[in-house]
């Protein structure tokens, strides 16, 4: 029997890991700049945690959560996104009394049963990051939104396009979704089944239909712009004024809704280039009300998830033609009983002022060491032979071109550091 990784699941092998924490630790470092604090909640909660905030008519909901009897009898759901657990932790440690507004990520796997297919799959990564407080100042919404275009400014990702658009609150929503449903239900036979299915369930969701041939017939639909509460509409006119402000560019996308019933008012969406249809690497909007309708606090909140797969789809796309860049800085080419000892020390030594060091375990060859040394994408090899070990001289061979010079231990590491740093 050979065992595989299950469908929609994948393995992410080195050296692709490497740009994985690269982009992780640039949200880290960024969202730090912004005053936001990582949380880590559980992989797995209570079922009715994510139905109730996500909603039952959601595709996410109806077909698409991992759901599990636990021993006891209850029903436990693997996340299928981070918003939901962070409220419940903001209530659970009653969050609502620290000073100004909660800023929080949380960077880990989200499970969802889709159809698997490039950018899709069912174990997938986010970046979600979070305000809660009592606050729904625009000026928030558009922080949040500079935030998240510093840091793919920062991971290298070009070419995104940040799209907004306004959903309008308890107040108008309600209006414009009967609306759409009547005008969705004069024109239902054209329409595909998930469309028709959703003029009942899920108007809005109509809205965000790629099929091309309802494209000509959703064109015609109303505009939510056009039956936005006073509220709603200078919510809306203030986050553009916030977003001009920073220099942001951006464009409207009336059409943009969200997948999870809990978003209002602002929401956006940003599109990567390379990644073919599943481009949206990040979603995000308002959800004031979220906290409320789980049991907690008035509590006005914002948010948005980064796809990190599709993220680092894209930039790899983007640098797919560069040549790999190394993570071994020196490889040590001993030979000799004698020269082991020292070997072992001066690897210790390297490894200590952070260079990365490939000590062989066994005895090799010279050749066949620095073969395996060019190999590995070594940047130097350190040559300790038995002349070596005598005068406590070691030859440091540049690999990309040959120079070779000797040096003694403390020469060396200052020579290793002005390479690194020219
Ligand atoms: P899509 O319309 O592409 O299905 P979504 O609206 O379901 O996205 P959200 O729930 O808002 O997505 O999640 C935010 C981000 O998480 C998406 O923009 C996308 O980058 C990523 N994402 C969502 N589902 C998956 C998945 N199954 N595999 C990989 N990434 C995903
Ligand atoms: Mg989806």
């Amino acid at each position: 029997m050979k065992f595989q990784a299950i469908k929609g699941t994948r393995d992410i092998l080195p050296p692709d890991s490497a740009l994985w924490n690269r982009v992780e630790q640039t949200a880290r470092d960024v969202f730090g700049t912004y005053g936001y604090s990582e949380i880590r909640t559980p992989i797995f909660e209570q079922t009715e945690l994510f139905a109730r905030s996500i909603g039952a008519e959601t595709d996410v909901v109806a077909k698409e959560m991992y759901t599990f009897d636990d021993r006891d009898g209850d029903t436990v759901t693997l996340r299928p996104e981070a918003t939901a657990s962070v409220c419940r932790a903001y209530i659970e440690h009653g969050m609502h009394t620290l000073p100004g507004n909660v800023k929080l990520y949380n960077i880990g796997p989200m499970f969802r049963r889709e159809r698997p297919q490039k950018g899709r799959y069912r174990q997938f990564f986010q970046i979600d990051a979070e305000v809660l407080g009592q606050s729904d100042a625009p000026a928030i919404d558009a922080e949040v939104i500079e935030m998240l275009l510093v840091f793919f400014e920062r991971v290298g990702l070009r070419g995104a396009t940040l799209s907004v658009n306004s959903i309008g609150d308890k107040n108008c929503r309600p209006k414009y979704v009967e609306l759409l449903r009547e005008e969705l239900r004069k024109v239902k036979d054209s329409l595909g089944p998930d469309s028709q299915r959703r003029i009942e369930t899920n108007p809005l969701r109509v809205l965000d239909s790629k099929l091309p041939e309802e494209q000509a017939i959703i064109e015609t639909l109303p505009h939510i712009a056009d039956y936005l509460c006073d509220d709603c509409r200078a919510h809306f006119a203030k986050l553009q004024a916030e977003l001009k402000l920073r220099e942001i560019s951006y464009e409207i996308n009336w059409r943009l809704v969200r997948g999870l019933d809990y978003y209002m008012r602002t929401t956006f969406e940003i599109i990567a280039p390379g990644l073919g249809s599943q481009n949206a690497v990040c979603g995000g909007g308002r959800y004031d009300g979220l906290v409320e309708l789980l049991g907690g606090p008035p509590t006005k909140g914002i948010g948005f998830a980064i796809g990190t797969d599709r993220l680092i789809l894209s930039l790899q796309d983007a640098t797919k033609d560069a040549a790999p860049e190394s993570a071994l800085d020196v490889f040590i080419a001993w030979m000799g009983e004698k020269s082991y000892a020292p070997a072992v020390q001066l690897a210790r030594q390297l490894r200590d002022a952070g260079y990365a060091v490939e000590l062989p375990p066994e005895e090799m060859k010279f050749k066949k060491s620095i073969g395996l040394a060019d190999k590995l994408g070594a940047k130097y090899a350190l040559i300790i032979g038995e002349d070596e070990v005598a005068s406590k001289q070691y030859s440091l061979k540049r690999l990309a071109d040959g120079q070779q010079n000797k040096y003694s231990m403390a020469d060396l590491l200052q020579h290793l550091h002005g390479a690194r740093a020219s």
